[in-house]
């Protein structure tokens, strides 16, 4: 839609000429992108209302009310706006600054890892408190989960359990902190829809991604495409093809040479658009290893001792999951393999360790 009405440039054009904006080039892109931000905010909250109102409601997935699913919409797009403008404005700025030395590429990446080095601090104090509630777990849950760290040689902080249920009866957990004294947050639907026993096997699970690396795979090969596809882009963004292609219209010097480009950071979303291709490859590379992943963190929560499948069987059943996906829609949509494989192979490998589920 956004390539087929050329709204990119369609909107461009709008803000340069807009009086308030005057002649500063920072406000001008400021404004742009917080205008696209809005189109993009309006256009999705129809299929986002659907999906909530209609879909989850119908299933017993939803479990809150407009209210709040608006006041949760509405607190999405200032946390976006406050992080996504000045990010926006220190892109440019690097690929602007760096585009005369050729290192615009690595001064992007830079402004990227410091970005995502300090969500990484802010969204559990400063963004995720701004939606639901963290309690400490309990007492006895912590003993159990302690134990199972300590066997691990896993790192373990706090243990805090998230009021999921405000909004969805989905359930989740989650870990991150890059180093020492890793956070684990538990959703209070996983509480309910799992005994102790199958909190602590899926712990043991995440602590597998842990301690076998995988967190740092994942990051890694994140970051190193960032870095080659910025690379791609600086070869491209004093080409003005790639901006006249989406609607863009400049003048030419006397010279011949191009007139005024749209600012680098317009450059750069328009060559995300001719990426894609390059992202779906990517994309089913990676959730080829993050399934390779999850067998691998499987079996390192059975060699923990721990039994996966009553966990497993019933997240799969409360979350009607599908268990029997067409082998090539989950070879490419699916970061876990589905629940039946998993079982399957978490039994193979407990019976070979004289084990058997419960
Ligand atoms: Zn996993």
């Amino acid at each position: 839609m956004a390539i087929a009405f050329d709204v990119l440039a369609s909107v461009w054009a709008m803000v340069s000429e807009m009086e308030v904006v005057g002649d500063s080039p920072r406000l001008t892109l400021m404004v742009y992108v917080a205008l696209l931000g809005a189109v993009v905010l309006v256009t999705s909250l129809p299929s986002a209302a659907w999906s909530t109102f209609v879909i989850e409601k119908r299933f017993g997935f939803f479990t809150g009310s407009i209210w709040l699913w608006l006041g949760d919409t509405a607190k999405s797009a200032v946390v976006a706006g406050v992080i996504g403008l000045p990010l926006a404005l220190a892109l440019d700025a690097a690929l602007a600054w760096g585009s005369t030395s050729g290192s615009a590429y690595l001064y992007a990446w830079a402004v990227l890892v410091s970005a995502s080095v300090v969500l990484l601090f802010a969204h559990p104090r400063l963004i995720a408190p701004c939606f639901n509630t963290f309690t400490p777990a309990s007492d006895a849950l912590l003993a159990r989960i302690t134990t199972v760290a300590n066997k691990a040689g896993f790192p373990l902080g706090e243990v805090m359990v998230m009021d999921g249920s405000r909004m969805s009866n989905h359930s989740n957990a989650y870990m991150y902190g890059m180093c020492s004294a890793k956070r684990i947050v538990l959703f209070d639907t996983l509480l309910d829809q799992v005994d102790q026993d199958g909190v602590v096997a899926i712990l043991g699970h995440e602590m597998g991604h842990y301690v076998l690396g995988h967190t740092w795979w994942n990051l890694i090969i994140v970051q190193a495409y960032a870095l080659g596809f910025l690379y791609a882009f600086s070869q491209a963004m004093a080409w003005p093809g790639l901006v006249e292609a989406f609607g863009f219209g400049f003048g030419f010097g006397a010279d011949g040479s191009a007139g005024d480009l749209p600012p680098h950071l317009i450059r750069l979303v328009v060559f995300s658009f001719l990426a894609v291709p390059v992202d779906a490859a990517v994309s089913l590379g990676m959730h080829m290893l993050s399934r390779k992943f999850e067998y691998d963190a499987d079996a390192y929560a059975v060699d923990l001792g721990l039994d996966l499948v009553p966990p497993l069987q019933a997240l799969h059943r409360e979350n009607k999951s599908m268990s029997d996906p067409h082998p090539l829609y989950s070879a490419y949509h699916y970061t876990h393999p589905p629940v039946t494989e998993r079982v399957a192979a978490i039994k193979a490998r407990m019976e070979a360790r004289g084990r058997k589920t419960q």
